[in-house]
């Protein structure tokens, strides 16, 4: 994140109104990261009003879609017979010819994104605030690949030969942004795919392939499954024909799916226990805003979300500090994505295991900085939770909740706080908040993760410019980051060129 930007690059798409017609970009236009819808103009908040109208209240709504779905082994059977041979094809046209259907899909993408934005709250729970970003980097996916993929034709002396058949199996927490990269980085490698979205959010999934099918991407290429039962999903993770599996999700799944089939090569982003680290050189007010947007921002339900904050020296005992935090906290509005005052939706499922737990009970010397509270009869609904006085090597330090509830532990020194951080097993994204460009430097040399991003909360990360994966137990396989220049080399091989004489 500190590498100095290209900001010559002119921002495509930029529709000021999103009622209005997109503007179209010129086919292999230099990449330019897609603006978010700006909420500070009226005719952008009627256009959100519009779309929640369309939202049910009080319910997440799974919507399977029937056409899709597999029910049988020679259904499964026959769909990777015909990807395998059509990927075959794919991967033999122009890399160039590849990249502008994928620049179509991001024009298609942009122009559904009202669509995306509705089943996203209808099924996964997401406010506009938090899935119109989601759309922007599914735009972005699409144009990057597309970028990266015509530089695959013209490397001197070696040829990429790419994939013949890649499953996708994304999550249900980022349902656009993640099944659109992990499929487009496959296209664009010239790879055909077959996807399937999670259950939880099967439609937000099929949405997002239907914009891809109407931009010119050959539905024989791109496959579409809904797989209920988990025998036949097993099936497809580890039949031989599969030349690569991207997958994100948690660390145990990523490890069940290898024990399918060992050899098959995999790209999994996995889980995350996050921190942010504060100093007492830090801007307090900008640390506090932070620490709530990236520790319940969709409810915490982010492999990228804060859930520890560790607090140094001076912080640890500065009242003032712990109130900008609580207020900043408590004032979240919590409620379903239907309501235009929500800020902080619901829990995909009511709150059990772990995370329950996570919601209720205190370990040996905590007490709660912010209580949560259930707001619904079922558990899907929580105030945020601040867990203070927590101890070195507890489970609040050392286990991902995947919820609205956040640890905060103290160190004496920067130092010790490192060691705090680089104790937990997961190194997907870490903060800091300080000022003094020494304390940064010492950070940053020592900290164990993926995406580092100081005096900046830790989700979010933007195509190109913060590409984004992690080391330790948040990542199994190739080790290239999503959105960044190597992605696509995951997805295929390098062969020497042939040449004759
Ligand atoms: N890329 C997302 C972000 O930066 C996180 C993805 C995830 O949670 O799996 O916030």
């Amino acid at each position: 994140s500190l590498v100095a930007l290209d900001d010559s690059v002119p921002e495509p798409n930029r529709t000021q109104d999103r009622s209005a017609p997109v503007a179209e970009v010129e086919p292999g236009a230099p990449f330019g990261n897609t603006p978010d819808t700006d909420p500070s103009l009226p005719a952008n908040r009627l256009w959100g009003r519009e779309i929640l109208t369309r939202v049910p209240g009080s319910r997440l709504g799974e919507d399977l879609v029937a056409e899709h779905t597999l029910t049988d082994v020679d259904a499964l059977e026959s769909v990777i017979a015909s990807a395998v041979a059509e990927g075959e094809a794919w991967g033999h046209r122009p890399a160039a010819e590849r990249a502008e259907i994928l620049e179509r899909a991001a024009l298609r993408l942009e122009q559904r994104r009202a669509d995306l934005l509705e089943v996203m709250a209808s099924e996964a729970g997401k406010t506009l605030d938090q899935g119109d970003p989601e759309v922007s980097e599914a735009i972005d996916f699409a144009r990057y690949y597309a970028h990266l993929a015509r530089g695959l034709d013209s490397v001197d002396g070696a040829t990429f030969v790419p994939s013949r058949l890649t499953v996708v199996t994304p999550p249900w927490n980022f349902p656009v942004a993640i099944p659109a990269g992990s499929t487009l980085a496959a296209l664009a490698a010239g790879s055909a795919v077959v996807i399937k979205p999670a259950p939880q959010a099967a439609r937000c999934g099929s949405v997002m392939v239907e914009a891809l099918w109407e931009a010119g991407v050959p539905r024989e290429v791109l496959r579409l499954v809904h797989v209920e039962e988990s025998d036949l999903g097993q099936r497809l993770v580890s039949d031989p024909r599969v030349d690569r599996l991207i997958l994100t999700g948690a660390y145990e799944t990523a490890e069940l799916f290898r024990s399918f089939r060992p050899d098959l090569p995999l790209l999994a982003e996995t889980s995350g226990k996050n921190a942010i680290v504060v100093t007492p050189s830090a801007d307090f007010d900008l640390a506090a805003k932070d620490i709530a947007a990236s520790g319940f921002g969709h409810a915490g339900q982010k492999c990228s979300a804060s859930s520890l904050v560790i607090l140094v020296g001076s912080v640890a005992t500065s009242k003032r500090f712990r109130e900008q935090l609580v207020d900043a906290v408590t004032s979240l509005t919590v409620g379903w994505p239907s309501d235009p005052e929500t800020q902080m939706g619901p829990l995909i499922e009511p709150a059990s295991g772990k995370l329950l737990r996570g919601l209720t009970t205190l370990d040996a010397g905590e007490s709660w900085l912010v209580e949560p509270r259930q707001l619904d009869e079922v558990g899907q609904l929580w105030s945020p939770g601040i867990r203070t006085g927590v101890k070195r090597g507890s489970t609040t330090h050392l286990t991902e909740y995947f919820g609205p509830v956040m640890g905060i532990m103290t160190a004496e020194t920067l130092e010790e706080a490192l060691s705090i951080q680089n104790q937990v097993d997961y190194g997907l994204t870490a903060g800091l908040h300080a000022l003094d460009p020494e304390e940064i430097a010492v950070w940053l040399d020592g900290v164990q993760a993926g995406n580092l991003y100081v005096n900046r909360g830790t989700t979010g990360a933007i195509v190109r410019r913060q590409p984004f994966g992690g080391w330790k137990k948040s990542a199994i396989g190739a080790g290239t980051k999503a959105g960044g220049p190597h992605y696509l080399f995951g997805l295929g091989e390098w062969t020497p060129a042939r040449s004759s004489a």
